[in-house]
């Protein structure tokens, strides 16, 4: 796990933070691999404000043909932060470090489609000899 101490940086007006992390999610479920966060943190008169994109990838299952799925995934995280909690509850802060891991995995986890598609016009499994159609027409007569 990784956390960002901002103990210090909280009592630092004026002073800002650039932050950088590959984490390895590997363990989650569903699975989040090549996750990175990227971000600035800032202490504006005290208060912290928190910007950052994060990415991964997401290996799922297509909801249509049962085919692995390989979903990329990009979200904004926008916040204020304390040492204890962020606004929106969209990072999270506990005794003054970020767990970004959590951080991470919440915001992946939330940016996940309802469906999973391995691709937009994935034609699905044939509905009667069950056979995946994106590798052809098996000249079933359904
Ligand atoms: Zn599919
Ligand atoms: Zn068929």
């Amino acid at each position: 796990m990784k956390f960002l101490d901002i103990n210090d940086f909280s009592r630092r007006d004026g002073d800002s933070l650039l932050f950088d992390e590959v984490l390895d999610l590997s363990g989650s479920d569903p699975v989040f691999s090549e996750a990175r966060i990227c971000g600035k943190l800032r202490n504006v008169v005290g208060v912290m404000t928190f910007r950052a994109t994060v990415t991964g990838l997401c290996s799922a299952v297509c909801d249509r043909c049962l085919e692995p799925a390989l979903l990329p995934l990009e979200v904004e995280l926008n916040t204020v932060l304390t040492l204890e909690s962020s606004e929106d509850d969209s990072v999270t802060v506990e005794g003054g470090k970020i767990n970004l891991d959590k951080t991470v995995y919440d915001a992946l986890l939330l940016a996940l489609p309802f469906k999973i598609l391995c691709k937009e016009d994935c034609l699905g499994l044939c509905p009667s000899c069950g056979k995946n159609l994106n590798d052809g027409d098996y000249g079933c007569s359904n």
